[in-house]
Formats: structure tokens, sequence, C-alpha cells
């Protein structure tokens, strides 16, 4: 990490050039932002100026960006660039410090994890322990929230229960139609706890789906996943975007990323270091500093 700084610091410090193009495109990406931020427009997602520090390590520190409905956007950047917290900070795992986040339109700085998704922002998260010791069928039956029949009182409420019993036979039916999509229905006895690294990131997937989201948040969703199921999730990804779905995507293949998606955005200790095409993103001086030592 301290590599990956003063290579930057140095960048900047020595080509005022480049620094004071991205000043520009930075103040310009702002008035954007602002304009964006309560109607929906052409952007389903809005971050302003977002920041998080944990005990004095400013992990997000000043990020704004957007992302286009419908597209495929990429955020990268090196380990540790704060990607993760910015996901967190989007979805109410982590409260921000300082910025908003606007989803189609709606502040939804603060909300909590659930009442996000519920607006159809959606992230995957880890199979929880107690998830491990259920089955991949029920881990997909739990997933949504708001259905009548979680709550009791309704299933023993006559006339509700006709109700509860078709919501629940709808549920059946696109619980299977999900499994099947993600071809894991062959494993929907099998113990969520049971299943290989690959399996579980395909299980992590349908359950975010099942939330039936608008935009989803990947991070890493490919990480020990081989690649012939990586392929196929792609496909799903695109699959979905073509049905609308938005997706912002955390991810270290940067080949892949270049393929994938048509927009990334970049990360680097905290801050929004560069934007835009992957082409132009490749070839980005600030951009290949920051990433000094891997391979882009
Ligand atoms: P990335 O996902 O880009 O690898 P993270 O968002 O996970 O980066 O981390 C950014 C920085 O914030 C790192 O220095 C990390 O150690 C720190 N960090 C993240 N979460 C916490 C936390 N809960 N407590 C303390 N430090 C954290
Ligand atoms: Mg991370």
């Amino acid at each position: 990490m301290t590599d990956d700084g003063t290579s930057v610091e140095g960048t900047a410090a020595t080509e005022s050039d480049a620094a004071a193009e991205s000043g520009n495109r930075e103040s310009a990406t702002a008035e954007r932002t602002a304009d964006r931020l309560d109607e929906p427009g052409d952007a389903s997602l809005v971050v302003d100026d977002l920041s998080k520090s944990f005990g004095g390590i400013d992990a997000v520190d000043g990020v704004s960006f957007s992302v286009e409905r419908g597209s495929l956007t990429g955020l990268i950047g090196p380990n540790g660039a704060g990607k993760s917290t910015t996901f967190n900070l989007i979805t109410g795992v982590n409260e921000p410090d300082t910025g908003r986040v606007s989803f189609e339109g709606q502040d939804i700085t603060g909300l909590r994890t659930s009442d996000i998704a519920n607006e159809g922002l959606v992230r995957t998260f880890q199979i929880a322990r107690e998830l491990e010791e259920m089955t991949v069928l029920e881990n997909l039956m739990l997933a949504p929230r708001g259905q009548s029949g979680e709550k009791l009182v309704n299933a023993v409420t006559p006339g509700l229960r006709g109700r509860v019993r078709e919501e629940e036979r709808a549920l059946r039916e696109r619980v299977w139609e999900t499994l099947e999509l993600f071809e894991i229905d062959h494993l929907a006895e099998e113990h969520a706890g049971n299943l290989s690294g690959g399996q579980r990131k395909l299980l992590e997937l349908a359950r975010a789906l099942m939330l039936d989201p608008s935009m989803m948040l990947l991070d890493e969703p490919f990480a020990g996943v081989n690649p012939t199921l990586e392929e196929k999730l792609l496909d799903r990804v695109h699959e979905l975007r073509e049905e609308g779905l938005t997706f912002l995507l955390v991810e270290h293949d940067m080949d892949l990323i270049m393929e994938h998606c048509e927009h990334v955005i970049v990360m680097h200790q905290g801050q929004v270091l560069a934007e835009g095409e992957p082409a132009d993103i490749r070839s980005n001086d600030r951009v290949i500093d920051a990433y000094l030592g891997e391979d882009i």
C-alpha cells in the first residue's frame, strides 16, 4: 500500500497537466452529481461526497460517482482502496461520516440494509452461519422479506389463509426458477454449508436475486469460482441486465472488467482516481501508477 501511495503522490506532483485535467473532470463530475441527486434522470445510483474513517484511516474519502440505469459498471482499485467500504456505505452496513446516497431519486443515506433492499438496491452477502445449516432450497425460501406468510397471525386468520397459501406457492415457483437459472436445482436439498466455494457464490447471487432488485452490487462475485462457472455467472448477469437490472461490480480481474463493463470507476486510497470507458482507463497513467507492480 505504501508503494502505491508513493507512486500516486509522485505522479500528482510531477504531471501537473494530468492533475489539472483530472481536477476539471472532478468538478464536472461533482456538478453532474449535484444535478442528479434528487431526480433519477438516467442514473439509478448517485453517490455524493461519501466519507468514512475507521480509527484515523480514511477508508472512503469524499467519493462521488453515479451509475447509469441499466449499465454494468465496474468499480476497481488496488487492495484497500475502499471499494468494499463504499458498498457498505451505499447499502447501509456502515453509516457514512459525510455524504449522501440517492437511489432512483430517493435519499437512502443511513437507511437500514433491509429497507434499502426493499427499494430495490441489493448486494450479496456471505452465507451466514445459521444459514449454512439450512438447505439451499430453504435459503432461497427465506430470502425475500415482507411475505404475509412470515406473520403467523395471517396464517391463522380465516380468509387470509388462502392468500398465504397462494403466496407460498408463488414463492416456491420463483425459488425453483431461480435454482434452475443458476443451475443449482440439483443441490436444492443440500445443506448450504456443504457447498463448494463456487456453488456458494451462486447461492449468494440467487438469494440476492430473490429480493427482486432493480440494482445489484456485486463485491468480487467470482472469487473462488472456476472459469466454467464464472462464464455461466457472467451470462446470467448479462441476461438480467437485458431484463433491465443495473449492476455495479467490484472485481479483481482487469480483463474481465474491461471485457464486460461499459463504464469503469477506479478507486485508490479512498478516493475516485479516474472514471471512464475501459480503453481509456487501461491507458490512464494515474491508474497504471496506482496499480504499480500489478498486471493490468
Ligand atoms: P477494498 O475493498 O478496496 O480492498 P476496503 O474498503 O475493504 O478496501 O478497505 C479500505 C480501508 O479501510 C482499508 O485500509 C481497510 O483496512 C479499512 N477498513 C475497512 N473496514 C474496516 C473496519 N471495519 N474497521 C477498520 N478498518 C477498516
Ligand atoms: Mg474489498
